[in-house]
């Protein structure tokens, strides 16, 4: 059976014990732009949040795309989220490889070159991406000053976190 057939059967019993006040409108408190990878995914537990009050925005990395900067305006505009979290994390499966490498490797081991190149966001530092990511976020008008951004790099060893500040240097607005 496959993993999605299983989980099908799964969501039957699910949705019997499944409570109907859960279909209300979220009201999170925070957004958290965390990676796809599955050491992650206990967000709850690793930050000590309900699941209610947190909205998961999750890309390979994370990367900070146009996309996810569109989530967060909406999280944090529309749907009331009060703070941004940048969660990256050590030992990320998208610091293994570079765009460069991995879309030759995928030419060669498929025999097929003619998509465009992808863009996967691979970094080589999760530090130094969390700083990219923290400028990128603050620099952007839609998202409101008094909204703070702070980012972070998860131990995937300890499960500790460690704040990474953006670089001191500041231009003045
Ligand atoms: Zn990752």
């Amino acid at each position: 059976m496959s993993i999605i057939d299983k989980a099908l059967e799964a969501n039957r019993s699910y949705a019997k014990k499944y409570d109907p006040g859960l279909g209300k409108p979220p009201a999170p408190k925070i957004a958290v732009v965390t990676c796809m990878d599955p050491r992650l995914s206990d967000l709850s537990g690793i930050l000590g949040l309900p699941q209610a009050d947190i909205d998961v925005i999750r890309t390979g990395g994370p990367a900070v795309t146009e996309d996810v900067l569109g989530e967060l305006v909406v999280s944090t505009r529309v749907l009331g989220s009060r703070e941004i979290m940048l969660l990256n994390h050590t030992g990320c499966g998208f610091t293994t490889f570079t765009d460069d490498e991995l879309n030759a490797r995928l030419a060669a081991s498929t025999g097929d070159s003619s998509p465009a190149p992808m863009r996967f966001f691979s970094y080589k530092d999760p530090e130094q991406n969390t700083r990219e990511q923290l400028k990128k976020v603050r620099a952007h008008p839609w998202i409101a000053k008094d909204v703070p951004v702070r980012g972070f790099v998860f131990d995937v060893e300890t499960g500790l976190l460690k704040e990474i500040h953006a670089a001191a240097k500041h231009t003045a607005a």
